[in-house]
């Protein structure tokens, strides 16, 4: 199973990703919640990309490049993984194709949670997380809108991805996730 998770913050992508690798027993790598990991430990890496997380902006694509590359390299992915806040622009899209190539990889399928806006705000204003301020989260939602959603018609090009009603409550949208993915 590799499977890649995209919609906008809010979509309950974390959530999904993590039932589903529990239930595939693949790691679920969300590159929010290793940037996260980073701030905490105040590593360089962390050092580096506190402020754009804290502005709601994406981390400089350099960055996110290398850490996903280490990530998808290490021993627990051989058997597959569920991508979870990457990519989230095109460029990464087009790295994670070249890095997929060069370790002998294929995702499986591309899912797509599918929110509406007043859905999304709800559900971050509720989530509480530093980054979850009225503010910071119209940046992110502009810079999903404007660098993470074209990804939709660029997967959707290559036949490799299925939308999800994703307004619909946490175990309803497990359900409809069950039946669209084959593993
Ligand atoms: P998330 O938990 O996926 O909502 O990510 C939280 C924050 O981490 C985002 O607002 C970005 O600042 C940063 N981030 C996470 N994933 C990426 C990525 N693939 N590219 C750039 N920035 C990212």
């Amino acid at each position: 199973m590799r499977l890649i998770f995209l919609g906008p913050p809010g979509a309950g992508k974390g959530t999904q990703a993590n039932v589903l690798a529990e239930t595939c027993k693949v790691p679920h790598i969300s590159t929010g919640d290793i940037l996260r990991g980073a701030v905490a430990s105040s590593t360089d890496l962390g050092m580096k990309a506190k402020g754009y997380m804290d502005r709601g902006e994406l981390v400089p694509d350099d960055l996110i490049l290398n850490m996903v590359g280490n990530r998808l390299d290490e021993e627990d992915t051989r058997l597959g993984w569920i991508l979870d806040g990457f990519p989230r622009n095109v460029s990464q899209a087009k790295f994670l194709d070249v890095l997929l190539e060069q370790i002998s990889q294929q995702y499986d399928c591309v899912v797509n949670l599918d929110v509406s806006d007043e859905v999304i705000v709800s559900r971050l204003l509720d989530r509480g997380r530093d980054d979850d301020n009225e503010s910071v989260i119209r940046t992110r939602l502009s810079v999903y809108r404007e660098q993470t959603a074209p990804l939709i018609n660029f997967y959707r090009d290559r036949q490799m991805l299925v939308s999800v009603d994703g307004n619909q409550p946490v175990e309803d949208v497990t359900a409809c996730l069950s039946k669209v993915i084959i593993y």
